[in-house]
C-alpha cells in the first residue's frame, strides 16, 4: 500500500521527459508514493476535446497532492490556459516560487535567497477580457480585499515558519490607486500583526532594478498575480535560468508542485531539458508533505551533481540528457539514505 497517493501531470514539450527523470530521483528517496497519472494539455485536447477534463480537477481533489510538468498555453487564439484553469479551480491562491543560488550553477550572482509568494488567483491574469467593438480589447484588472488578505497572510505566515527577516511587497500604486492601492494597503495592515518581520514596500519597476543590482537586499518578494509572474522569471535568472526554478500552487485543502518554466517545446523529445526544476518542485513537495529528511536528501542530491558539474544539462555547461541527470541525482539521493 502507497504511503501518499499523488497525482501526476507530465504536461506537454518537455514535460514528459523531465518527469520521467523526477520519478527517477523521487523514487531513491524511498518514499512510497502511488502516482495517480493523469493528462492534461494538447494530449487531452485531442483525446477529450478539452485540455483540462474534470478528471484531472477531481483527481487532485481525491489525492490533494499534485506533481506537474510544464503545458503549452496557445497565444492569442486556442485554449485557455490549462495552468490558470487548475489554479483557479482548486483554488490554489499561493504561488511559491524560491529563487536560491546552488553552487556550481553558471550565473552572475552568489549568494542569492529569495522567495515570490505571487497571488495566483486574480488581477489582469485572471483573464476577464473582451473586444471592446472591433478596434479596441479590454482587460479587467480585478483585487479583492479577501484576496489580498489571505495572500499577505501567507507571505507572513511563510516568513514566520521560515525565520525569514522581511517581506517587501511589489506594486504599482502609484498609478494603479485603487487596485495595487488596495493591495498594499491590506500589505501593510497585515504586517502589523508580525511585528518580528521588517515589511517595506517597492514600486515594481524600480523592483527589477533593485533586484539585479542588489538582490541580496530582499528576502520574501509579496506581489500580485502578474508582477509575481514576471519577477519570478527574473528571480530564476539571478540564479542560473529557468532551469534551476521550482515552483508550488498552495490553496487551503490542496498543493500542486511545479517549475517555474514552461513547455519549451524546441527541446522537446530531445532528451535535453533540464530537469532540476521540477525535481526541486518534488523537494517543495516532499516538505509539504512533512518528508523533510527525504526533502533534504533530495536537495542535497542535487546539489552534489551539479556541483560536480559532471553529469548535467546544456544549460549548466554540461553534456548529459534529461535522463542521465535523473539517474546521476538518483544514484547520489540512494547513497544518502542507505
Ligand atoms: P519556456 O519556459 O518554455 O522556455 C523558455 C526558454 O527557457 C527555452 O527555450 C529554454 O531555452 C529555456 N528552458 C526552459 N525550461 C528549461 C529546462 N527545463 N531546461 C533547459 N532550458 C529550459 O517559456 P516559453 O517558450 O515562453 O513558453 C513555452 C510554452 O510553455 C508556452 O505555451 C507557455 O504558455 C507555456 N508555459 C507553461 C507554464 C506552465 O505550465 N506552468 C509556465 C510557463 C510557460
Amino acid at each position: 500500500m502507497s504511503r501518499y497517493r499523488v497525482t501526476c501531470i507530465p504536461g506537454d514539450g518537455i514535460g514528459p521527459e523531465i518527469m520521467a527523470a523526477a520519478k527517477t530521483a523521487l523514487a531513491a528517496t524511498q518514499v512510497n508514493i502511488g502516482w495517480v497519472d493523469v493528462e492534461a494539455g494538447a494530449d487531452a485536447m485531442d483525446k477529450c476535446g478539452t485540455p483540462l477534463p474534470d478528471s484531472v480537477i477531481e483527481s487532485v481533489r481525491d489525492t490533494k497532492v499534485a506533481l506537474k510538468g510544464p503545458v503549452t498555453t496557445p497565444i492569442g487564439s486556442g485554449f485557455r490556459s490549462v495552468n490558470v484553469g487548475l489554479r483557479k479551480a482548486l483554488d490554489l491562491y499561493a504561488n511559491l516560487r524560491p529563487a536560491v543560488s546552488i553552487p556550481g550553477v553558471r550565473t552572475r550572482y552568489e549568494g542569492v535567497d529569495l522567495v515570490v509568494v505571487r497571488e495566483n488567483t486574480e488581477d489582469l491574469y485572471a483573464g476577464i477580457e473582451h473586444m471592446a467593438g472591433e478596434d479596441a480589447a479590454e482587460s479587467i484588472k480585478l483585487i479583492t480585499r479577501k484576496g489580498c488578505e489571505r495572500i499577505a497572510r501567507f507571505a507572513f505566515d511563510y516568513a514566520r515558519r521560515e525565520g525569514r527577516r522581511k517581506v517587501t511587497a511589489v506594486h504599482k500604486a502609484n498609478i494603479m490607486k485603487l487596485t495595487d492601492g488596495l493591495f498594499l494597503e491590506v500589505c501593510r495592515q497585515t504586517a502589523a500583526g508580525y511585528p518580528e518581520i521588517e515589511f517595506e514596500d517597492r514600486i515594481v519597476d524600480n523592483m527589477c532594478m533593485q533586484l539585479v543590482q542588489k538582490p541580496e537586499l530582499y528576502d520574501v518578494l509579496l506581489c500580485p498575480n502578474l508582477y509575481g509572474d514576471i519577477l519570478s522569471d527574473l528571480c530564476a535568472g539571478l540564479v542560473g535560468g529557468l532551469g534551476v526554478a521550482p515552483g508550488a500552487n498552495i490553496g487551503l485543502e490542496m498543493a500542486v508542485f511545479e517549475p517555474v518554466h514552461g513547455s519549451a517545446p524546441k527541446y522537446a523529445g530531445k532528451d535535453k531539458a533540464d530537469p532540476t526544476a521540477l525535481i526541486l518542485s518534488a523537494v517543495l513537495m516532499l516538505s509539504h508533505l512533512g518528508e523533510v529528511d527525504a526533502a533534504h536528501a533530495l536537495f542535497e542530491g542535487v546539489r552534489r551533481v551539479i556541483g560536480s558539474g559532471k553529469r548535467v544539462t546544456y544549460d549548466l555547461g554540461g553534456s548529459s540528457g534529461t535522463k542521465d541527470m535523473g539517474e546521476a541525482i538518483a544514484e547520489e539521493v540512494a547513497r544518502l539514505v542507505s
